[in-house]
């Protein structure tokens, strides 16, 4: 096994191996830390509750650069596109400041490149700006060498627009799992300070199911992976942090997951969604296939308010000030060796 490659014990541990055959596990972060006032207890769940801030997030990219549609949508057309990236961020940005909510937007490098003021009204209304690459390949799809260069290139410019140092990377389709696990070595080599690009579901696109389901150190310094949030339910882990998942499952249920999270779990859960989910209005894209189609363009309209609502019945914050910031120069134990 190289150098700095990863395997993956049935006890939920990470381990390094290092070029002199050192063995370096992780263990899951405690994150009591996050943990904030008890505010009293839940009659229906039976346990103390806990108010738990949690990540909200936005991954920024347009209805025709989802992956689901790179089969029907060349890459070379996607400047002869309606572009509505930018009236439903300013939507967006409306929604979390009626909620007083700051949160991170995912940003493709193609997107700062075209809509620079875009990123300017983020920052200036308080959100992270964070990276989503250049142009929305999975990881899957790229070597060692073309994601370095992607991911250098969009954190550059994504800098230089917004004013402000980029710590976060998301891959797109959450695009990084046990195949490519050397891409969290790349995030870090480049300043990238954590990733949110493991979701540790079975899905057809992407997923990791056996990873942590919770923050992790993938190497002994202060890089973070932060796995997008899933509930466990009869030893299985189900999606709740987001994307198509919350327009198909009734609102009450979702908000009852990510409780159980917070509550049961104790762990601050990490929520995304797109821009054009918020837009029943877009141009329609012909020749889909019924479950991709599906997908897209199930219950849009009745997303704004129920991110309406998603908002009120919890607390919000950037990714980088509610999982990142607490967690460094914390002198906890995160790491324990094996012999
Ligand atoms: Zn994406």
């Amino acid at each position: 096994m190289p150098s700095g490659s990863f395997i993956f014990d049935s006890g939920s541990r990470w381990m390094r191996v290092g070029s002199a055959d050192r063995f370096i596990p992780m263990v899951k972060w405690d994150c009591c830390h996050v943990r904030q006032q008890i505010w009293g207890c839940d009659p229906l769940q039976g346990y103390t509750m806990t108010e738990v801030r949690n990540a909200m997030s936005v991954d920024v990219e347009d209805y025709f650069q989802v992956s689901a549609f790179e089969r029907y949508v060349d890459r070379d057309d996607w400047d002869n596109r309606e572009c509505r990236v930018e009236r439903n961020v300013d939507r967006i940005l409306e929604l979390f400041e009626r909620h007083q909510v700051k949160a991170t937007f995912f940003t493709l490098g193609w997107m700062a490149q075209r809509y620079p003021q875009m990123l300017q009204r983020m920052v200036t209304a308080g959100h992270e700006i964070a990276s989503h690459g250049w142009s929305h390949v999975r990881v899957t799809q790229q070597d060692r060498d073309a994601f370095r260069s992607d991911v250098i290139r969009t954190k550059a410019l994504l800098e230089d627009v917004s004013g402000r140092e980029v710590i976060g990377y998301r891959a797109a389709s959450y695009s990084i799992g046990a195949e490519n696990i050397w891409a969290l070595d790349v995030l870090q080599e480049t300043g990238h300070r954590y990733s949110s690009s493991i979701y540790p579901i079975k899905h057809d696109l992407y997923g990791m199911p056996d990873a942590p389901r919770f923050a992790f150190r993938p190497f002994n310094d202060d890089f973070f992976e932060f796995p997008v949030t899933t509930v466990k339910i009869g030893g299985k882990n189900l999606p709740c942090g987001g994307g198509g998942w919350f327009r198909l499952i009734p609102y009450q249920g979702m908000r009852w997951a990510l409780r159980r999270v917070n509550n049961a779990d104790g762990e601050s859960a990490i929520f995304y969604f797109h821009p054009w989910e918020i837009d029943p209005d877009q141009p329609r894209q012909s020749g889909l296939d019924t479950k991709t189609r599906f997908r897209h363009y199930l219950n849009l309209e009745r997303m704004e308010s129920r991110l309406d609502r998603l908002l009120a019945d919890f607390r919000w914050g950037r990714m980088d000030e509610v999982l990142y910031w607490p967690r460094v120069g914390d002198s906890a134990e995160p790491f324990a060796r094996v012999g």
